[in-house]
């Protein structure tokens, strides 16, 4: 279940970053990043804690501001702030590594919300569209119950049909995963999987080299705020080129 090629869909890069530059005071947290991602590509990317992949997906919906450099998604440049923000953030879909659900909320009203509220989706066609969603994800039988009730997994796997109700052009993962019982990871990563094969943009931070082998088009490995590789995942797993790339998989393989 590998996403389609990108090459063979032409036009402009779905999300672009160009030389972004981030400090958190002294510390240089992004350095002169430059990635392109076509659409329907699937990014995986790869490096120790602590190295900016956080930092660089919460950049690309403007929960984090930049020092300078350019972010744009579908061809228009982020704004700062306002109305645009809101509407382009709408966009970006981003599910983290804590599932962020509104825990006095249903699973269903979770999901409903957003739309509802930012891009005025009738409350009906929003509870249509909320349940195929769920149903999509495994969890429509969990509509009516409060996040609490769910496990992690079918925790996580609401926090996707929420992001996608937006009906984003792009979704960012930040080690979605990491925070789940080993149990309940595949049935998570098959859905972003099911999705990258229907052809959705997605940038994926995860230490699942399985998923990175089997769903990326696409290995991009930082260190130090830095993309020290970008490759295929072929390439990347086979013949990492740099000495860190080398060192950071000796540890996780
Ligand atoms: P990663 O996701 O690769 O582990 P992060 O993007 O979370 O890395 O963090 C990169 C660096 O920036 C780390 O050294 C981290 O401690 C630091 N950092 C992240 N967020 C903040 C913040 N809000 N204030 C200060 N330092 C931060
Ligand atoms: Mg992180």
């Amino acid at each position: 279940m590998t996403a389609p090629d990108p090459e063979s869909t032409s036009g402009t890069s779905m999300i672009s970053v160009q030389s972004v530059d981030k400090h958190f005071g002294p510390l240089h947290v992004l350095k002169d990043i430059t990635l392109e991602v076509p659409r329907g590509q699937v990014v995986v990317v790869l490096g120790p804690s602590g190295s900016g992949k956080s930092t660089l997906c919460r950049a690309i919906n403007r929960l984090e501001p930049i020092d300078s450099g350019r972010i744009a998604i579908d061809g228009k440049p982020l704004p700062a702030e306002g109305k645009d923000l809101a509407r382009l953030r709408a966009d970006v879909g981003m599910v983290f590594q804590s599932f962020n659900l509104f825990a006095h909320k249903t699973i269903l009203e979770n999901v409903t919300l957003a739309p509802v509220k930012v891009r005025k989706t009738p409350a009906a066609e929003a509870r249509k569209t909320a349940m195929e969603l769920l149903e999509r994800v495994g969890i429509a039988a969990q509509a009516e119950k409060y996040p609490a009730q769910l496990s992690g997994g079918q925790q996580q796997r609401a926090a996707i049909a929420r992001a996608l109700a937006m009906r984003p052009k792009v979704m960012l993962f930040d080690e979605p995963t990491s925070a789940l019982d080993p149990e309940m990871v595949q049935e998570v990563l098959d859905v972003m999987t099911g999705l990258a094969a229907e052809g959705m943009t997605m940038v994926v931070v995860t230490h699942e080299m399985g998923f990175a082998r089997k769903a990326a088009n696409r290995v991009v490995f930082m260190a130090d705020g830095e993309v020290v590789e970008d490759t295929t995942p072929e390439e990347f797993f086979t013949a990492p080129k740099s000495v860190r790339a080398r060192d950071f998989l000796g540890k996780i393989l």
